[in-house]
């Protein structure tokens, strides 16, 4: 194939990025009805109402092109943030402030830090620019090695991505520890604080990362409106940076990069604090039951700061789920095949999938759930 002699190389050996199976895909495939997801950390909850009627109201003026500097939901978020507004760069979710960030920093010949296993698509965005992605092992206990990864840039290093919480381990790193790490970088690099699902961390030393962003040039929070929001269909989320990267930021993006749906429904989300807050108390509780109901199975359980959990379930039991309508994300594409990542869902999903799990177990002791 002649295209073969064209392509990029690093294009080329380019793992792509699996999402979740859409559960009407899994009802289609298996001919039934109520297939649910607990695989891609989406608000079991579903949108705020009040977004869903901002969207509604709005749907007849989709002809025109969005507002390319996103100046309400900007001029909302600065004064929440109690940051500059030009601080601010929005994306198609915050997955394109990633990709940004590598169009921006990096080429052949740069690397890239981070944890793995961690987010699925650092690699791929690290990657795709031609650069080098150096990842550090989690600790024994999951945790990212901060140490580690300070002692693994070099002066080809470009950016590190901190993903905190972290997915797919729901695990988190402190403030002193964090702090330390930050200020251990040269100021040559740019640091990333993934913090998709800051909302519902619980712990309570947990790192003031906007703090740094004033402190220190070269420093960006990414936050998503995909997770506590409920709005991961219409793709926004934005980075908050010192003003000279925010604004190389700018310089790489594309001019409508934001629909106009999008932000009308982040704004109206952002007022809603009553949902937020009920989509915390709902994780909190799911969280609590999963963790005792899996431990009971004798499945191993990790603490999580996010709105899912990290199970060993043994290998295989990802394919038995499915067939039974039950969507949870295998993790052997991270090195881990005994474990799944499992978003928290209503309680009655979470009950479907413990009563599933344990007649699994029941119908077929030695291998229907293969307990480590
Ligand atoms: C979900 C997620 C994102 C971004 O999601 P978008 O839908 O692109 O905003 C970023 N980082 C992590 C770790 C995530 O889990």
């Amino acid at each position: 194939m002649a295209l073969e002699r064209i392509i990029k190389p690093h294009i080329r050996c380019l793992e792509p990025y699996q999402p979740g199976k859409p559960a009407e895909e899994l009802d289609r495939e298996l001919g039934i009805e109520g297939s649910i997801k607990l695989a891609s950390n989406e608000n079991p909850l579903g949108p705020s109402p009040r977004a869903i009627a901002a969207i509604r109201e709005a749907a007849g003026e989709v002809h025109r092109y969005p507002d390319g500097a996103t100046s309400a939901l900007r001029g909302r978020l600065a004064d929440r943030l109690a940051v500059a507004p030009e601080q601010l760069v929005f994306g198609c979710g915050a997955d394109e402030l990633l990709e940004l960030l590598a169009k921006v920093l990096l080429g052949p010949g740069d690397e890239a830090v981070f944890a793995w296993p961690s987010f699925a698509m650092y690699p791929i965005v690290v990657q795709g620019m031609g650069a080098t992605a150096v990842t550090v092992p989690l600790t024994a206990d999951l945790v990212h090695d901060l140490p580690g990864m300070s002692a693994a840039v070099t002066d080809r290093t470009r950016l590190v991505f901190l993903c905190n919480p972290n997915n797919p381990t729901g695990t988190s790193v402190g403030a002193d520890e964090f702090d330390r790490f930050v200020a251990s970088l040269p100021e040559t690099v740019v640091v990333a604080v993934d913090e998709a699902y800051v909302d519902f961390a619980r712990r309570r030393d947990f790192p003031d990362s906007v703090a740094w962003v004033r402190r220190r040039p070269g420093t960006i929070v990414l936050r998503t409106f995909s997770k506590i929001y409920g709005l991961a269909g219409l793709r926004i989320g934005y980075g908050l940076a010192d003003l000279e990267l925010a604004q190389y930021l700018q310089r790489a993006r594309h001019p409508f990069n934001v629909n106009r749906l999008a932000e009308i429904a982040a704004l109206a989300a952002l007022d809603d604090e009553e949902h937020a807050e009920r989509t915390r108390r709902s994780n909190a509780e799911g969280v609590e039951y999963l963790t005792r109901e899996l431990r009971e199975l004798g499945i191993e359980v990790w603490p999580t700061d996010a709105n899912f959990l990290l199970a060993r379930t043994g290998p295989g039991v990802h394919d038995r789920l499915l067939r039974e309508g039950l969507i949870v994300r295998p993790l052997h594409g991270f090195g881990m095949p005994d474990h799944a990542r499992i978003t928290v869902g209503l309680p009655e999903e979470n009950e479907r999938l413990i009563k599933t799990l344990r007649r699994l177990r029941e119908a077929d002791p030695v291998s229907g759930l293969e307990v480590p």
